[in-house]
């Protein structure tokens, strides 16, 4: 490990057509969250380089290298490819957790664990869906086939590059497409890995190109490409809504959103084991500093409860060890970003003005480091119209919000314009049921938070976006209805 986080990291290029080139842009200097310390180097693809890279994924896609290869084929390169993750496993991690500041131990499973995970899910899917045939009069056949849709763009975030990485290039590559993967500039590291690791294991050239870059010139280069078919995309709702606009300026590209959210995480009094739900609360939105799509920020509590409810949590959130994520004893580690820490703490202001309570937390911490760390944060007395309410922190805040009955409960997990998780603590089985159905989220647990696999989908609603990443529904996005109507 010792010698793993000290190792040198080159220079990064664009992963181009199967070879490492250079951006015509200057390169950006890649920060270390851990102590600042500047890691490398990786290159700001400009419009052209990201021209270049579509037009490379287009020719593999008509020429067939890869869409019309038979399933068995491409099935055995992405079974490599897992191979090659899960033995390349301790280095993808430490190498990310120096770029994004992600907590080794949940680094490990959550990059290269789920990564390997999901390119066997689609290897295995590629043999197993198809088409369907149309149940028509006698006298037509009608056949619906299921078709590549040729060029993916993919936008991914930088809290878990390679696990949200994985998730839009397996399915796409499973069904036959190409792809343009563009990283967020804070954590590219490892994809730009797994674009080697992809090229060694024989996915053809220019079935996957890497280009690096900022979001506002290379990812709305890849966004107003015309040639791009799909763009699919996890990040925040300001680039959701301008990729929207990207599409409806260039050729009505369908855009699947993966946004953020404010989820409420609802705990009556009812339930039989408090502690256990404070302990897991949390987690729900301490684990990895807070910058999780589905974190569960806001915390609904019976009022009831309400004290001794926030005391234990407060006791949980005052005991996690934050520090170095590359020392196995932190269970949080660094903020992703100076901007993004920078960011939190505005939240800590804006809830002090609109009468928040902060019970602990509210500051940077481990400054003498260099890195960018903040100590988890409670904030009680907030209220449905303040904005730690209704806005997105992205960063371990937990705003705490009382509720006196079943309906109040529904009508505050409601009340902002996300939808993309929650989760409600009872014993009452009929109360989690109909929370369940009254909930609007992609997805509700009842009595845990956050637990979820490969075999179930993960989307949002309302202003949380659209379309699914994971599961067999993921495949939807990236393919096309055909209909052969066939005249007997
Ligand atoms: P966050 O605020 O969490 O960083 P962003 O939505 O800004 O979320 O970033 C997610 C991804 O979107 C990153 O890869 C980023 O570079 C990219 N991105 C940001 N702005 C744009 C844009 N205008 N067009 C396309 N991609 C963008």
């Amino acid at each position: 490990m010792d010698k793993l986080r000290q190792a040198a990291v080159a220079p990064q290029k664009l992963f181009l057509d199967g070879t490492w080139q250079a951006a015509e842009g200057a390169p950006l200097d890649v920060v270390s969250p851990i102590d600042g310390s500047v890691l490398t180097t990786i290159e700001g693809a400009s419009a052209a380089d990201v021209g270049r890279a579509v037009a490379s994924a287009r020719a593999a896609f008509e020429d067939g290298r890869w869409s019309r290869l038979a399933p068995a084929a491409r099935k055995k390169v992405m079974h490599a490819i897992a191979d090659r993750i899960e033995a390349e496993a301790l280095e993808l991690a430490v190498l990310g957790v120096r770029d994004n500041g992600t907590e080794f131990n949940m680094a490990y499973k959550a990059e290269p664990g789920s990564a390997a995970g999901t390119f066997r899910y689609y290897a295995e899917a590629i043999d197993k869906v198809a088409g369907e045939i149309a149940p028509t009069a006698p006298d037509v056949l009608g056949l619906v086939h299921r078709v590549p849709v040729g060029v993916v763009g993919a936008i991914v975030p930088w809290n878990f590059p390679l696990m949200i990485g994985a998730w839009k290039l397996a399915p796409a590559l499973a069904m036959g497409n190409s792809v343009v993967l563009k990283p967020a500039e804070t954590a590219s590291l490892t994809l730009l890995r797994l674009a080697r690791i992809c090229s060694d294991c024989g996915l053809p050239d220019g079935v996957l190109n890497v280009v690096t870059g900022t979001g506002a010139e290379t990812g709305a280069a890849l966004a107003h490409s015309t040639d791009v078919d799909v763009l699919t995309f996890t990040g925040s709702g300001a680039t959701g809504r301008r990729l929207l606009e990207a599409s409806a300026a260039s050729n009505l590209k369908r855009v699947y959103l993966e946004l953020g959210g404010k989820s409420p995480n609802i705990v009556f009094a009812d339930d039989p084991d408090l502690a256990q739900a404070a302990k897991v609360s949390a987690m729900g939105i301490f684990r990895n500093s807070g910058q999780v799509c589905v974190a569960g920020s806001r915390l609904l509590v019976e009022r009831a409860v309400h004290d001794d409810f926030v005391a234990m949590l407060t006791e949980q959130a005052e005991a996690l060890q934050v520090g170095d994520p590359l020392d196995l004893r932190s269970q949080i580690g660094a903020v992703n970003s100076e901007d993004q820490l920078r960011r939190n703490l505005s939240f800590m202001d804006m809830a002090r003005a609109e009468g928040g309570h902060i019970v602990t937390g509210g500051a940077r911490i481990l400054g003498d480091t260099g890195g960018t760390y903040m100590a988890p944060t409670v904030v009680t007395r907030v209220t449905p119209d303040a904005t730690l309410f209704q806005r997105e922190v992205f960063g371990p805040v937990l705003a705490v919000t009382p509720f006196d009955t079943e309906e109040e409960a529904l009508r505050l997990a409601n009340a902002t314009e996300f939808g993309l998780a929650a989760a409600v603590w009872t014993g009452n089985l009929s109360r989690a049921h109909r929370m369940v159905a009254g909930i609007r989220a992609g997805v509700v647990h009842v009595n845990t938070y956050g637990g979820a696999d490969m075999t179930v989908p993960l989307g949002g609603v309302k202003q949380s976006g659209n379309g699914h990443d994971k599961s067999l529904h993921a495949l939807d996005k990236y393919v096309d209805l055909k209909t052969a109507w066939i005249q007997l």
